[in-house]
């Protein structure tokens, strides 16, 4: 029996604790509600939470680096080429089906259509072309200097929503929010934290460590010594990650308990808000819960239940945080330890979809654009739809993986068909809710594609095969 229990606890025990953490912050955060709390008192009662996003923050930088330094320089060039090629193929091709499911519910379901909902309107501010936004993605992906990079975004077009008061405080309740950049991805920037203040440019990160993982792998040992640092980083961040997963229950429930505590009052929504929350989550339902696991079972002939119950861990995380980069040291720890995916296979997979794959948000998108048509009694032809798709894609594409990303780069999604970008505050209040559940498709949309690589390409990674890169010892 004891036995029995430690073994459970050892296998779920954590996963339990996360679970029960997120009941809790909720549990904690409805009650904290009706307390008033101060700004100051709500920032000293969000502390540990916060800390549990600066830590996942942390480790991005060296994860992403080091798995994909690592990772390439130990492939064939044949096998990378045929690697790299199905990744991108299979992100965009799935991206792209998220982008039409979104769609199709949107038209049946119409959340927008009907009685006149009560809005507000931003007086309209400089708005960013669809060019701009592509332009703004290619620049992200050449940086000018790789230490700025690690901390900011390259953008030469910076024109800005300023959100009034009310509606920062949606999107970050202590009031620090003061602007939110309309570039993909986007900026935010805050008054109060230095450290805080600007994102990392994920993109040029991964378009750099992967050119230079090439390139070590053709250096042979010349190379090994570089790619043997690549390897410990890697471990030493992994077993880094191994021990701060059991802060993350307890820091979870202060994350979620202070975004309750700052929850708009759910009544308030009204009713096409309602519906448009139904309709983005069914969407994501469909497509994370039906049809990529049909993908899976399909394209490997093995059960995609079984698969996703090892990413359980991975999934309360992107919950938690709303943040699928934040949450790659988990979703890794998880393919490694219980989907038994090839490390190569998911050094390289899983930070390039953290960058580029995000079928939640394209989703999303695709589906407010609508809602926001409907709304203004917008009738969108045929045309405007395939606008709508291949902005939505682009957009999710140029989205980083931080909470709200997808809500700011919106914007090109909406100009390119002529919507007001300021009616992107229509549904800024129920965001937070709905980034939550867009981040976790994100997560198992990337875990899920590593599952179908790593089986399609099989014979390119036998288990136990040894490092191309002479001493090196990764494997
Ligand atoms: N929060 C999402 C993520 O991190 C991006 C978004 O849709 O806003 O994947």
């Amino acid at each position: 029996m004891a036995a029995w229990l430690r073994g459970y606890v050892k296998r779920n025990g954590l996963l339990t604790l996360s679970v029960f953490a997120v009941l809790t912050g909720c549990v904690l955060g409805a009650v904290l509600r009706g307390s008033h709390l101060s700004t100051q008192a709500k920032i000293y009662f969000s502390f540990p939470g916060e800390l549990l996003m600066r830590m996942l923050k942390m480790l991005i930088l060296p994860l992403i680096t080091s798995s994909l330094m690592s990772g390439l320089s130990s492939m064939e060039p044949k096998s990378c080429c045929r690697v790299g090629v199905l990744t991108v193929t299979y992100y965009l091709w799935t991206t792209f089906i998220a982008v039409v499911v979104g769609i199709l519910l949107v038209i049946i379901i119409k959340p927008g259509v009907g009685t006149e909902m009560d809005s507000i309107r931003l007086g309209g501010g400089p708005v960013m072309t669809s060019a701009d936004a592509l332009l703004d993605l290619i620049r992200n992906m050449v940086p000018s200097n790789l230490i700025e990079a690690t901390f900011q975004q390259v953008s030469n077009s910076r024109p800005m929503i300023h959100l009034p008061l009310f509606l920062i405080s949606q999107i970050d309740p202590s009031g620090r929010t003061v602007s939110l950049e309309l570039t993909p991805p986007p900026e935010i920037h805050y008054k109060t934290r230095p450290g805080n203040s600007q994102q990392m440019n994920v993109l040029g990160i991964v378009i750099f460590s992967a050119t230079m993982g090439l390139l070590l792998g053709k250096m042979g040992e010349r190379g090994a010594p570089l790619v043997n640092v690549c390897q410990c980083v890697n471990e030493c961040v992994m077993k880094i990650t191994n021990t701060a997963v059991w802060y993350f229950p307890f820091g979870i429930i202060f994350l979620v308990a202070g975004k309750i505590l700052d929850m708009q009052d759910p009544s308030n929504l009204g009713k096409k808000l309602g519906w448009y929350t139904i309709t983005v989550l069914a969407g994501l339902f469909v497509h994370g819960l039906i049809l990529l696991p049909f993908f899976y079972l399909v394209l490997t002939q093995k059960n995609p239940f079984t698969y996703i119950r090892g990413l359980l861990q991975a999934l309360v995380i992107a919950l938690a945080t709303s943040s699928s980069s934040a949450t790659l040291p988990i979703t890794m720890k998880c393919l490694l330890e219980n989907c038994n995916v090839d490390r190569q296979i998911a050094r390289f997979v899983l930070p390039v979809g953290a960058t580029i794959n995000m079928d939640g948000t394209a989703l999303y998108e695709a589906v407010a654009a609508i809602f926001i048509a409907q709304v203004n009694d917008y009738e969108l032809d045929f045309g405007q739809l395939v606008t709508i798709s291949i902005t939505a894609t682009a957009a999710s594409i140029g989205a980083a993986g931080i909470p709200q990303a997808g809500l700011v780069t919106m914007v090109i999604v909406l100009t390119s068909v002529g919507l007001p970008p300021d009616d992107i505050t229509l549904i800024v209040a129920i965001d937070w809710v709905l980034d939550r559940f867009r981040t976790m498709i994100n997560v198992l949309g990337d875990a899920l594609a590593a599952g179908i690589i790593g089986h399609l390409c099989r014979k390119d990674f036998p288990r136990g095969g040894t490092c191309k890169v002479g001493s090196c010892h990764c494997l």
